[in-house]
Protein backbone atom coordinates (compact mmCIF):
# COMPACT_ATOMS: atom_id res chain seq x y z
CA UNK A 1 0.00 0.00 0.00
CA UNK A 2 1.45 3.30 -1.15
CA UNK A 3 4.83 1.32 -1.49
CA UNK A 4 7.92 3.72 -2.84
CA UNK A 5 9.87 2.92 -5.54
CA UNK A 6 11.92 0.42 -3.82
CA UNK A 7 9.14 -1.78 -2.13
CA UNK A 8 9.15 -0.09 1.23
CA UNK A 9 6.13 1.07 2.47
CA UNK A 10 6.40 5.32 3.01
CA UNK A 11 7.06 6.58 6.70
CA UNK A 12 4.12 7.96 7.96
CA UNK A 13 4.21 10.12 11.19
CA UNK A 14 0.99 11.70 12.71
CA UNK A 15 0.68 14.81 14.20
CA UNK A 16 -1.98 14.27 16.91
CA UNK A 17 -3.50 17.33 18.55
CA UNK A 18 -3.93 18.03 22.00
CA UNK A 19 -2.43 21.16 23.04
CA UNK A 20 -5.41 23.12 23.45
CA UNK A 21 -7.51 24.82 26.52
CA UNK A 22 -10.71 23.72 25.17
CA UNK A 23 -11.72 26.80 27.16
CA UNK A 24 -15.82 25.99 25.00
CA UNK A 25 -16.53 22.89 26.42
CA UNK A 26 -16.72 24.79 29.70
CA UNK A 27 -15.71 22.03 32.32
CA UNK A 28 -12.37 22.51 34.90
CA UNK A 29 -10.71 19.75 33.00
CA UNK A 30 -9.99 20.36 28.95
CA UNK A 31 -11.79 18.25 27.02
CA UNK A 32 -8.99 15.75 25.81
CA UNK A 33 -8.61 14.23 28.92
CA UNK A 34 -12.32 13.61 29.83
CA UNK A 35 -13.57 10.77 30.35
CA UNK A 36 -16.18 9.01 27.92
CA UNK A 37 -16.83 5.17 28.05
CA UNK A 38 -14.18 5.25 30.74
CA UNK A 39 -11.23 6.37 28.61
CA UNK A 40 -9.77 9.70 28.36
CA UNK A 41 -11.35 11.16 24.95
CA UNK A 42 -7.28 11.41 23.58
CA UNK A 43 -7.45 7.35 24.43
CA UNK A 44 -9.61 6.99 21.45
CA UNK A 45 -7.28 8.38 18.52
CA UNK A 46 -4.25 6.96 20.18
CA UNK A 47 -5.52 3.34 19.78
CA UNK A 48 -6.49 3.72 16.30
CA UNK A 49 -3.03 4.73 15.57
CA UNK A 50 -1.41 1.94 17.93
CA UNK A 51 -3.38 -0.71 15.20
CA UNK A 52 -3.13 1.05 12.30
CA UNK A 53 -1.39 -0.48 9.27
CA UNK A 54 -0.16 2.99 7.51
CA UNK A 55 0.41 5.29 10.89
CA UNK A 56 4.11 4.34 11.72
CA UNK A 57 4.45 6.67 14.81
CA UNK A 58 2.95 9.56 16.05
CA UNK A 59 4.02 13.03 17.94
CA UNK A 60 1.75 13.62 20.56
CA UNK A 61 0.87 17.68 21.19
CA UNK A 62 -0.09 18.75 24.37
CA UNK A 63 -0.42 22.00 26.82
CA UNK A 64 3.27 22.65 27.68
CA UNK A 65 2.47 22.09 31.59
CA UNK A 66 0.55 18.40 30.81
CA UNK A 67 3.82 16.40 29.40
CA UNK A 68 4.14 14.70 32.27
CA UNK A 69 1.02 13.69 33.06
CA UNK A 70 -0.22 12.47 29.46
CA UNK A 71 2.94 10.58 29.51
CA UNK A 72 1.50 8.76 32.27
CA UNK A 73 -1.95 8.61 32.95
CA UNK A 74 -2.69 8.73 29.17
CA UNK A 75 0.31 7.03 27.35
CA UNK A 76 1.93 4.59 29.46
CA UNK A 77 -1.51 3.80 30.99
CA UNK A 78 -2.63 2.78 27.62
CA UNK A 79 0.76 0.84 26.44
CA UNK A 80 0.77 3.32 23.45
CA UNK A 81 3.94 2.51 21.86
CA UNK A 82 3.69 4.37 18.61
CA UNK A 83 3.94 7.86 20.43
CA UNK A 84 7.29 8.84 19.94
CA UNK A 85 7.40 12.39 21.22
CA UNK A 86 4.99 14.42 23.29
CA UNK A 87 6.22 18.24 22.90
CA UNK A 88 4.64 20.85 23.94
CA UNK A 89 1.87 23.33 21.73
CA UNK A 90 1.42 26.63 20.69
CA UNK A 91 -0.89 29.70 21.41
CA UNK A 92 -2.48 28.58 18.31
CA UNK A 93 -3.43 25.67 16.58
CA UNK A 94 -1.31 26.35 13.71
CA UNK A 95 1.65 26.91 16.40
CA UNK A 96 1.29 23.37 17.66
CA UNK A 97 1.26 21.59 14.16
CA UNK A 98 4.74 23.87 13.53
CA UNK A 99 5.94 22.19 17.07
CA UNK A 100 4.62 18.70 16.14
CA UNK A 101 5.90 19.26 12.96
CA UNK A 102 9.71 20.35 13.81
CA UNK A 103 9.48 17.21 16.72
CA UNK A 104 8.71 14.88 13.67
CA UNK A 105 11.95 15.70 11.60
CA UNK A 106 14.17 16.03 14.48
CA UNK A 107 13.63 12.41 14.77
CA UNK A 108 13.33 11.78 19.08
CA UNK A 109 14.58 9.99 22.14
CA UNK A 110 13.45 6.80 20.55
CA UNK A 111 15.10 7.06 17.28
CA UNK A 112 15.81 9.08 14.42
CA UNK A 113 13.58 9.10 11.69
CA UNK A 114 12.23 11.57 8.73
CA UNK A 115 8.58 10.40 7.49
CA UNK A 116 7.59 10.80 3.75
CA UNK A 117 4.34 11.59 5.00
CA UNK A 118 2.52 13.45 7.74
CA UNK A 119 -1.18 13.21 8.58
CA UNK A 120 -2.17 15.91 11.23
CA UNK A 121 -5.29 15.19 13.15
CA UNK A 122 -6.98 16.69 15.58
CA UNK A 123 -7.07 14.99 19.06
CA UNK A 124 -10.75 16.28 19.51
CA UNK A 125 -11.79 14.08 16.56
CA UNK A 126 -11.85 10.51 18.76
CA UNK A 127 -14.19 8.69 15.67
CA UNK A 128 -11.50 8.37 13.64
CA UNK A 129 -11.01 5.02 11.73
CA UNK A 130 -8.27 3.13 9.89
CA UNK A 131 -10.45 3.21 6.87
CA UNK A 132 -9.84 7.19 7.07
CA UNK A 133 -6.48 6.65 7.80
CA UNK A 134 -5.17 4.60 4.70
CA UNK A 135 -7.85 6.70 2.47
CA UNK A 136 -5.93 10.05 3.38
CA UNK A 137 -2.48 8.06 3.39
CA UNK A 138 -3.42 7.05 -0.34
CA UNK A 139 -4.70 10.17 -1.54
CA UNK A 140 -1.78 12.02 -0.19
CA UNK A 141 0.84 9.70 -1.85
CA UNK A 142 -1.03 10.41 -5.15
CA UNK A 143 -1.59 14.09 -4.91
CA UNK A 144 0.79 15.86 -2.17
CA UNK A 145 -2.08 16.89 0.24
CA UNK A 146 -5.16 16.46 1.03
CA UNK A 147 -7.84 16.61 3.62
CA UNK A 148 -10.67 14.23 4.71
CA UNK A 149 -14.25 16.26 4.39
CA UNK A 150 -17.74 15.49 3.75
CA UNK A 151 -20.30 17.45 1.52
CA UNK A 152 -22.53 19.59 3.54
CA UNK A 153 -25.61 18.40 4.50
CA UNK A 154 -27.49 21.79 5.32
CA UNK A 155 -26.99 24.92 3.02
CA UNK A 156 -24.24 27.24 4.04
CA UNK A 157 -24.40 31.11 3.58
CA UNK A 158 -21.88 33.68 4.15
CA UNK A 159 -22.85 36.45 6.48
CA UNK A 160 -22.20 40.22 5.91
CA UNK A 161 -20.90 40.68 8.92
CA UNK A 162 -23.61 42.92 10.29
CA UNK A 163 -26.19 39.73 11.01
CA UNK A 164 -27.80 39.30 7.34
CA UNK A 165 -27.00 36.55 4.68
CA UNK A 166 -24.86 37.91 1.93
CA UNK A 167 -24.22 34.87 0.05
CA UNK A 168 -25.19 31.55 -0.42
CA UNK A 169 -22.88 29.09 -2.38
CA UNK A 170 -24.24 26.23 -4.31
CA UNK A 171 -24.48 23.06 -1.96
CA UNK A 172 -22.61 20.80 -4.38
CA UNK A 173 -19.99 22.47 -4.23
CA UNK A 174 -19.60 22.95 -0.01
CA UNK A 175 -18.13 20.59 2.12
CA UNK A 176 -17.35 20.29 5.57
CA UNK A 177 -13.50 20.13 6.31
CA UNK A 178 -12.23 17.40 8.90
CA UNK A 179 -8.92 16.07 9.45
CA UNK A 180 -6.87 13.40 9.18
CA UNK A 181 -5.50 16.50 7.18
CA UNK A 182 -2.55 14.25 4.99
CA UNK A 183 0.54 15.70 2.79
CA UNK A 184 3.87 14.77 1.46
CA UNK A 185 6.10 15.76 3.96
CA UNK A 186 8.30 17.92 0.71
CA UNK A 187 5.55 20.25 0.33
CA UNK A 188 4.15 20.53 3.86
CA UNK A 189 7.26 21.45 5.65
CA UNK A 190 8.48 24.48 3.15
CA UNK A 191 4.91 25.64 3.91
CA UNK A 192 5.14 25.59 7.39
CA UNK A 193 8.55 27.11 7.32
CA UNK A 194 7.45 30.01 5.07
CA UNK A 195 4.38 30.19 7.55
CA UNK A 196 6.99 30.43 10.55
CA UNK A 197 8.77 33.20 9.11
CA UNK A 198 5.83 35.39 8.94
CA UNK A 199 4.84 34.82 12.52
CA UNK A 200 8.37 35.92 13.43
CA UNK A 201 7.15 39.70 12.15
CA UNK A 202 5.80 41.85 15.17
CA UNK A 203 2.15 41.19 13.78
CA UNK A 204 2.46 37.48 12.62
CA UNK A 205 -0.22 36.51 15.14
CA UNK A 206 -2.60 39.02 13.54
CA UNK A 207 -0.76 38.49 9.53
CA UNK A 208 -2.09 34.49 10.17
CA UNK A 209 -5.55 35.10 11.47
CA UNK A 210 -7.25 33.30 8.78
CA UNK A 211 -5.15 29.97 9.29
CA UNK A 212 -7.82 27.55 11.06
CA UNK A 213 -6.49 24.45 9.14
CA UNK A 214 -3.02 23.15 7.85
CA UNK A 215 -4.51 22.42 4.06
CA UNK A 216 -5.18 26.66 4.36
CA UNK A 217 -1.12 26.95 4.95
CA UNK A 218 0.18 24.49 2.25
CA UNK A 219 -2.48 25.60 -0.77
CA UNK A 220 -1.56 29.44 0.33
CA UNK A 221 2.55 29.02 1.12
CA UNK A 222 2.99 26.20 -0.67
CA UNK A 223 0.21 26.75 -3.80
CA UNK A 224 -0.87 22.76 -4.08
CA UNK A 225 -3.92 21.93 -5.14
CA UNK A 226 -5.83 19.97 -2.31
CA UNK A 227 -7.27 16.49 -3.09
CA UNK A 228 -11.11 16.03 -1.23
CA UNK A 229 -11.33 12.49 0.41
CA UNK A 230 -14.59 11.43 1.43
CA UNK A 231 -14.67 11.71 5.29
CA UNK A 232 -16.65 10.28 7.77
CA UNK A 233 -19.90 11.97 9.10
CA UNK A 234 -19.33 10.28 12.59
CA UNK A 235 -16.06 12.07 12.90
CA UNK A 236 -17.28 14.41 15.24
CA UNK A 237 -14.95 17.17 16.68
CA UNK A 238 -15.89 17.41 20.26
CA UNK A 239 -15.98 21.09 21.07
CA UNK A 240 -18.69 21.80 23.63
CA UNK A 241 -20.90 19.94 26.12
CA UNK A 242 -23.46 19.35 23.52
CA UNK A 243 -20.83 17.15 21.29
CA UNK A 244 -20.16 15.22 24.25
CA UNK A 245 -24.07 14.19 24.38
CA UNK A 246 -23.27 13.20 20.64
CA UNK A 247 -20.12 11.30 21.42
CA UNK A 248 -21.46 9.24 24.15
CA UNK A 249 -24.95 8.75 21.70
CA UNK A 250 -22.62 7.03 18.51
CA UNK A 251 -20.18 5.37 21.32
O1 LIG B 1 -9.67 24.81 18.68
P1 LIG B 1 -9.96 23.78 17.64
O2 LIG B 1 -11.28 23.10 17.86
O3 LIG B 1 -9.73 24.20 16.23
O4 LIG B 1 -8.87 22.66 17.93
C1 LIG B 1 -8.71 21.54 17.09
C2 LIG B 1 -7.60 20.67 17.66
O5 LIG B 1 -6.39 21.42 17.74
C3 LIG B 1 -7.90 20.16 19.08
O6 LIG B 1 -7.59 18.79 19.13
C4 LIG B 1 -7.00 21.02 19.95
O7 LIG B 1 -6.54 20.36 21.13
C5 LIG B 1 -5.82 21.33 19.03
N1 LIG B 1 -5.16 22.60 19.36
C6 LIG B 1 -3.80 22.59 19.64
N2 LIG B 1 -3.17 23.77 19.99
C7 LIG B 1 -3.85 24.94 20.06
C8 LIG B 1 -5.24 24.95 19.75
C9 LIG B 1 -5.86 23.77 19.40
O8 LIG B 1 -3.16 21.53 19.60
N3 LIG B 1 -3.21 26.04 20.42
Amino acid sequence: MGDAPEGKKRYCTVILLAGGSGKRMGTDKPKQYLEIGGKPLLWYPLSILEKSKVADDCILVVPQGDISYVRECIVEAGSFSRVRAIVAGGQERYESVWKGLQAAENGSERQDVSPEIVMIHDGARPFLTEELLERCFLEAVTYGACTAAVPSKDTVTISDGEGFERETPDRKYVWNVQTPQAFRQEILLPAFRKMAKELEQGDGRERLAWVTDDVSVVRYYGGVKIRLVQGDYRNIKVTTAEDLEVMKGLL
